[in-house]
């Protein structure tokens, strides 16, 4: 290229930037600001119209916007398993009558140390017959295929509630877990302690997306909450809900029990958002309540 074309070429990068004013950029704000591994955070778009369409990504991941204090805000959870430090997002705001906006940034998430749970169960919950491999692999698959199902409607609504009363906060999330001797893949959920036939209830308003009996799970209750967040119960002793089933926070799903590979009666408490295993304890402290 010749100094001429550099200098045109500079000029037509000047006379672009000159005829199109720098678009508004959408105001974004992360909850909390410096989210966990594990953690369900929440994005909010401010100053959006009603009507308005909001999109936008972390990391390339989709997140998906419900209409909220005057503008739109998305659940992110962060799975068990992701790299701490900065990961990219981005947002486009397209409303009638206004010029679309954007913004993009970068969220840092910190690190969180897990335990290294060692635990020892009857070898036959480990050392899997061909036929039970299978069988474990295929339900493995189901839960996956359902947890990337994104119902369009937003069914939760207000604060979280414990699934078991008064026995405390759930354990055990993210704990790489050593099993009888043997790495396991990392623990997905919160496990809450208490005795056989006590009562299980929803942590929030949704849909019940499946009820079974499954190897590793036991007796099992999952709701969906709409919009890609879904709640897990497993090991239950009892189930007292049906599949399609709306239901409300607080109502009962079951009972605590020991199904499945379980070392003793508990409810094993998972949550999922948009296919991320993060921390369910975390949902019950959700900032976002309406
Ligand atoms: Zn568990």
């Amino acid at each position: 290229m010749t100094w001429a074309g550099i200098a045109l070429a500079a000029l037509g990068l000047f006379v672009t930037a000159q005829a199109s004013p720098a678009a508004e950029k959408a105001a974004v704000t992360w909850h909390p600001a410096k989210p966990r591994v594990g953690d369900v955070a929440w994005v909010l778009v401010k100053d959006v119209l009603d009507g308005a369409t909001v999109e936008g990504s972390v990391d390339g991941k989709p997140l998906t916007f419900f209409p909220y204090a005057g503008g739109q805000a998305a659940l992110f959870g962060i799975d068990l398993e992701t790299k701490p430090g900065a990961h990219t997002w981005r947002v486009g705001v397209v409303e009638a009558g206004r010029e679309p906006r954007s913004a993009q940034g970068s969220v840092r998430i910190v690190r969180r140390d897990f335990h290294v749970e060692r635990l020892t169960v009857p070898n036959t919950m480990v050392d899997l017959d061909p036929e039970t491999e299978r069988r474990a692999l295929a339900e493995g698959k189901q839960l996956a295929a359902l947890y990337r199902t994104i119902t369009p409607e937003r069914l939760w609504r207000g604060k979280f509630t414990t699934p078991v009363g008064s026995t405390g906060t759930g354990k055990g999330f993210g704990a790489r877990r050593i099993i009888n001797g043997q790495p396991r893949s990392p623990h997905s959920g919160s496990d809450f302690s208490a005795p056989t036939g006590t009562p299980v209830v929803a942590v929030n308003a949704g849909k019940v997306a499946l009820v079974g009996e499954f190897f590793f799970p036991g007796r099992l209750v999952i709701l969906d909450h709409g919009l890609g967040l879904y709640t897990a119960y497993f090991h239950l002793d009892t189930i007292a809900v049906a599949e399609g089933e709306r239901v409300e926070r607080g109502q009962t799903l079951g009972t605590v029990g020991a199904t499945g590979r379980a070392t003793g009666p508990h409810l094993h408490f998972g949550a999922q958002v948009a296919g991320a295993r993060v921390d369910p304890t975390t949902l019950l402290g959700l900032s976002l309540i309406d």
